[in-house]
């Protein structure tokens, strides 16, 4: 008896053992998990029955079955279903939109998905999961229609343009260009009209500009603005550098800069290069600034003319080559215009605007910046001392900062540059009285009396 006894609580134990492990087993194996299968539609509640539903299904015991339907206001339409021979842990599949639901364009569907997993749960029922996705259908592209644009667009130049664009779920709308530059447009005068300012880069032989327009069903309209593109030609010069240059500025500007080597034309081409292209990178960022809600009523620009009496020194455009001994060392574009008249001359501003920048930046020495709307910006370079501060709001006619040789100069000088959206462009176009009229002006006149007549 004693025997059997102590016989029968080991099997007692061993049974009550290999229960904890089995309900151990069962509530950690994914054999047993009791999670649903997880569904995902790549879909932001718009669908334009064109481009397919991505649908993704993942579970942990693996999937055994899922169906997919489509409910519109007139029919109910099964559009994949499948049972799976081997459960798999993730499955993805896209679905088309069926051929006939275009005829009679539902304003509403439900994509409908059902899948159940291989687990054992659920007394061998496994898990199910049913997620609904309820999607407005908008097929129709937005429609766009230019009304005016600056006829002519030089290399190096700048141009404007505007145009309508409709659609109800409108999501995106940019300008696209052949060198991969987006311009942001802004409101323009009224509901549905838009305003943008475009630039040519001086290093790109040729320039198209195109409007870019989505809705949230990703529906796209593009339309090419019929600019008349036209070829400039820039200096090329070839700079001989000499011993004094390297010995006097270079040196002063390799401590300045902390340039590492000790060489001396290793250190002008890092100047001229590496330090050139952190400076133009600061001012490509904070000229690129466009709030793309702020409403435009117009742009009225009077001509530039910061320096009073100034001489023109240096054309914005010219492509340097730098040489020493015969050999080529470096080169560089100037991407500004370089004025001179009296040492410390005062530098005025003929536009209204706001100051974003008055620090130094290397090569360009003291630098204040100014945004004048609409993606317009311009900068003063090699200054001596800036009148101003960032944040201010300065006048037409205000003094922003007065000449020096700060920075790469070797002359008490002026560098204006003018910007658009990031892009530096021929400061002498935002200079001329009749490229302004014809270009900027009349452009917008013209297309607020078209509006104004819809
Ligand atoms: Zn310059």
């Amino acid at each position: 008896m004693r025997k059997k006894g102590k016989f029968g609580s080991i099997i007692f134990m061993m049974v009550l053992v290999a229960g904890i492990a089995g309900a151990v087993f069962v509530s950690f194996s994914p054999i047993f998990e009791s999670a649903p299968p997880r569904i995902t539609v790549n879909n932001n509640g718009f669908w334009n029955l064109k481009a397919p539903l991505h649908v993704s299904i993942e579970d942990a015991s693996g999937i055994k079955s899922y169906k997919a339907t489509l409910i519109s206001k007139k029919e109910k339409v099964v559009l994949a279903q499948e049972q799976l021979t081997f459960a798999e842990a993730e499955i993805s599949f896209t679905l088309d939109a069926p051929k006939r639901i275009t005829s009679f364009k539902p304003d509403e569907v439900t994509v409908v998905i059902e899948a159940s997993d291989a687990s054992k749960w659920n007394f061998l029922m496994g898990n199910t999961a049913q997620e609904k996705f309820v999607m407005k259908v908008d097929t129709k592209k937005p429609h766009l229609s230019t009304l005016t644009n600056s006829m002519y667009i030089h290399k190096g130049g700048s141009g404007i343009v505007i145009f309508k664009a409709d659609d109800p779920n409108l999501s995106e709308l940019y300008i696209d260009t052949n060198y991969k530059k987006r311009f942001q447009p802004q409101p323009f005068y009224k509901d549905g009209y838009y305003i943008s300012l475009v630039a040519w880069k001086i290093t790109e032989p040729s320039f198209k500009a195109t409007i870019v327009a989505k809705d949230s069903a990703g529906n796209v309209r593009k339309s090419t603005i019929p600019f008349r593109a036209r070829d400039r030609k820039y200096r090329i010069s070839k700079i001989k550098i000499s011993d004094r240059f390297l010995d006097g500025k270079i040196a002063e500007l390799a401590e300045t800069f902390e340039i590492d080597s000790e060489d001396r034309l290793e250190q002008f081409k890092v100047i001229n290069e590496d330090v050139r292209k952190k400076n133009e990178d600061l001012i490509h960022e904070i000229t690129s600034v466009v709030d793309p809600d702020e409403m435009i009523e117009t742009l009225s620009i009077k001509p530039f003319y910061p320096l009073r009496n100034g001489k023109k020194v240096a054309s914005f455009g010219d492509h340097r080559y730098y040489y020493y001994k015969g050999a080529k060392i470096s080169e560089s574009y100037h991407l500004g215009l370089d004025l001179a008249s009296v040492k410390m001359g005062k530098i005025l501003t003929q536009n209204a605007g706001e100051v974003i920048f008055t620090d130094y930046n290397g090569l360009y020495g003291n630098m204040p910046a100014v945004a004048h709307g609409l993606g317009l910006y311009t900068i003063y370079g090699h200054c001596s001392s800036i009148a101003v501060q960032k944040g201010d709001s300065v006048q037409a006619g205000e003094l922003i900062a007065n000449t020096g040789m700060s920075g790469y100069a070797m002359g008490d000088h002026l560098h204006f540059g003018v910007l658009v959206q990031g892009i530096e462009v021929r400061p002498e176009e935002w200079m001329d009285r009749k490229w302004l009229k014809l270009n900027i002006r009349d452009t917008i006149k013209d297309a607020k009396k078209i509006i104004d007549r819809q």
